[in-house]
């Protein structure tokens, strides 16, 4: 079974990718990683993030281990990769890694933005997860501080609301719902709740 979940940043995907891959016994991608790690090479490099050929370079060397995500995680890391990711070169670097990440035999469950329109347009199950920019936003602030990552609620929802933006006009692979997928709003939804709504649209559509 390939389970696609997409979404904008801090909408819970990655959450409810994580348990419905727990509950399930299937592996789990998390994309962003992928955005997020070819940017960091640049920053390492000290090269310009708008520097199409270093980033098409640095997303054809990445391995599948070599993420640590504590380097990954910041607030800047997230506004770096939607950058690399609005390249339609870095874009098609990456994809052969993430389509042989769905043919686990198993299966497999994969978050980002992509997943259900372009990566895995065969998915079993695709869920859109949603809500609504200041809940993202709280979320988001909240995990940073939580990170140690002093923030201000007002900046992060600016960012958001940015990178939004960004990820949704962009020519290739932009953020979208696929045609056949189920939106989820987890606006209102804590943790828990979230995954049980997520568990029992993937349920409905194994029948
Ligand atoms: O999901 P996460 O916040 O880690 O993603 C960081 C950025 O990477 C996104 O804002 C987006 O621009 C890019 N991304 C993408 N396609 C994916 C996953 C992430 O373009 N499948």
């Amino acid at each position: 079974m390939i389970v696609a979940i997409d979404g904008p940043a801090a909408s819970g995907k990655g959450t409810i990718a994580r348990r419905l891959a727990k509950h399930f016994g299937l592996p789990h991608l998390d994309t962003g990683l992928l955005y997020r790690a070819t940017a960091r090479v640049l920053i390492d490099e000290g090269t310009r993030l708008d520097d199409v050929e270093s980033a098409v370079a640095a997303a054809r060397g990445l391995a599948l281990t070599d993420f640590d995500e504590e380097k990954l995680r910041g607030r800047e890391m997230g506004e770096a990769a939607s950058v690399v990711g609005a390249m339609p070169d870095v874009r098609a670097a990456l994809i052969d890694m993430q389509r042989r990440f769905t043919q686990h035999p198993a299966g497999a469950v994969l978050d980002g933005r992509d997943i259900g329109t372009v990566i895995a347009p065969q998915a079993d199950v695709k869920i859109f997860v949603t809500a609504s920019p200041e809940t993202r936003a709280q979320r988001r602030a909240l995990e940073l501080r939580g990170r140690g990552e002093p923030v201000i609620y007002a900046d992060i929802l600016a960012d958001i609301r940015k990178r939004d933006e960004r990820d949704a006009q962009r020519s290739s692979a932009p953020l979208k719902a696929a045609a056949d997928a189920t939106i989820l709003d987890t606006t209102d939804l804590d943790i828990e709740a979230a995954f049980k709504a997520a568990l029992a649209i993937v349920e409905k559509k194994r029948g």
